[in-house]
């Protein structure tokens, strides 16, 4: 049966700095097929192994509000000293293809996106506690003092936002918290206002009822 391709759904995800949110996403979107993660740009200097064009794509600062000044992004947002914002062509081409986007994102950009997308499903990461987040944030050793303490001032403010979310994952476990976030995924793609009519066998529809 020839199926035409209808838009796919958009997750946006919010989480403190060091809750999770990279490690989980990246697990799923290698483990769920059909699901995107969309490259954002930002100021910040690359981490240890991260990939431009993969992880982010790295630009300068006067680049990057070029970018903003011309439209170029759906939503940018200063955080932690650096700016980081999410290409409206790169989105749009991504949800055109028929997959799923996972917009990984601060709690800033994510509620300018929910004034543009309004059928957007919004994920918020917890980490248990703050004593686990401190941890993380430590034992990742991508950040100096200085940057885990900035990260964690700002952390209360972000939670405190967690209730403007459709769904809320804590990532204590980090097997629960994947099964979750999946389950939130693929409760998308069954609901009836997505899924594809021509999916659904056509004599179903035509037979006369017995
Ligand atoms: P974020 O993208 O939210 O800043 P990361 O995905 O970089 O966070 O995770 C921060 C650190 O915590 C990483 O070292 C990661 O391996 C670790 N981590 C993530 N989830 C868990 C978990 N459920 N249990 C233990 N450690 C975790
Ligand atoms: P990190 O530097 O730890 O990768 O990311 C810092 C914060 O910036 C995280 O909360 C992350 O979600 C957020 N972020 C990453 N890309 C974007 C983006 O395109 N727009 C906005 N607003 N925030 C982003």
């Amino acid at each position: 049966m020839q199926e035409k391709k209808s838009k796919g759904s958009l997750f946006i995800v919010s989480a403190p700095s060091g809750a999770g949110k990279t490690t989980l996403c990246r697990k799923l979107v290698s483990s769920l097929p059909n699901l995107q993660f969309s490259v954002s740009y930002t100021t910040r200097q690359p981490r240890k192994g991260e990939v431009n064009d993969r992880d982010y794509t790295f630009i300068n600062r006067q680049d990057f509000r070029l970018m903003a000044d011309k439209g170029e992004l759906i939503e940018w947002a200063e955080v932690h000293g650096a700016l980081y914002g999410t290409s409206r062509k790169r989105l749009e081409e991504l949800l055109d293809s028929g997959n799923d986007v996972i917009l990984d994102i601060d709690t800033q950009g994510a509620m300018q996106i929910k004034e543009k997308y309004k059928e957007g499903i919004y994920i918020f990461i917890l980490p248990p506690s703050l004593a686990t987040l401190k941890e993380r944030l430590k034992n990742r050793l991508t950040d100096s003092k200085e940057e885990i303490r900035k990260r964690l001032g700002r952390a209360i403010a972000e939670i405190k936002t967690f209730d403007k979310y459709d769904y809320v994952i804590i990532n204590d476990i980090l097997e629960d918290a994947l099964m979750e976030f999946e389950a939130v995924i693929i409760s998308q793609r069954v609901s009836i206002k997505k899924i594809n009519p021509l999916r659904i066998e056509e004599s179903f529809l035509k037979q006369e009822e017995m």
